[in-house]
């Protein structure tokens, strides 16, 4: 088999899986309900790691805040108790006032923080037993789907193992282009021509780039870059 023989019948193995995938995740409505669901969740969840880890950062912060806070409030507390003088004893008072509201200013929001924390928590605990659930229900509903579809399963896995094949004999450069041009070329790498023109974006082509098309070359459009060739050679 020629190459440009192998990138035909590729290109048409393309097509096929194009055809079959689309029936296979064409769900139906409550399979679908699930599977958007389930992405929701996803994304939401990870949102929540996002969120909780940056708490966390936060309570860990302020958790070494109240430390400090603690220990100069308790420094404070020692210096009114030794306090023997009225003024040493006021200024000592005043000292533990500023340390206790100091120590108030980060206790306050580590609260707030591990509030929101275990917020977080509950929330992602609940989500996590939501994915399981729908997980398993989709699970159930696909595999009945699937089963309902089994021609296109068992096709499906037939063009797999031949594209497979088909990448295997050829030129593994020409295999990377054919993969870019289906991506940038709405899925067809290979176009025939058609009365002269490129079947693939209707560019005219030129006559000697004709002939030498009937050389059976693998020649690509000036214009669209498609592998193109002449069906009247290629039945
Ligand atoms: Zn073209």
């Amino acid at each position: 088999m020629s190459q440009l023989a192998l990138l035909i019948e590729l290109q048409t193995v393309h097509e096929n899986l194009h055809v079959i995938h689309r029936d296979l995740t064409a769900f139906p409505p409550d399979l679908a309900a699930l599977d958007s669901e389930l992405k929701n969740l996803a994304r939401k969840l990870e949102e929540t790691a996002k969120a909780l880890a940056s708490a966390r950062t936060q309570q860990a912060t302020l958790t070494t805040s109240l430390a400090s806070a603690t220990k100069l409030e308790e420094f404070s507390k020692a210096a009114v108790k030794d306090a023997k003088q009225k003024v040493q004893f006021t200024a000592a008072i005043r000292e533990l006032d500023d340390r206790q509201r100091q120590k108030a200013a980060v206790a306050r929001p580590l609260k707030d923080i591990e509030t929101r924390i275990e917020a977080l928590d509950n929330a992602r605990t609940e989500m996590e037993a939501r994915q399981i659930e729908a997980r398993r229900q989709f699970d159930e509903l696909r595999a009945i789907f699937l089963s309902e579809h089994e021609n296109q399963v068992a096709a499906e896995k037939v063009l797999l193992t031949r594209r497979a094949e088909i990448e295997k004999l050829l030129d593994p450069t020409m295999v990377v282009k054919f993969d870019r041009l289906i991506q940038q070329r709405q899925g067809r790498a290979v176009a025939g021509i058609d009365r002269g023109s490129c079947g693939g974006c209707r560019t005219r082509l030129r006559t000697p780039f004709l002939a030498q098309l009937r050389e059976e070359k693998i020649l690509f459009c000036e214009s669209c870059q498609r592998i193109i060739y002449d069906p009247a050679q290629h039945q």
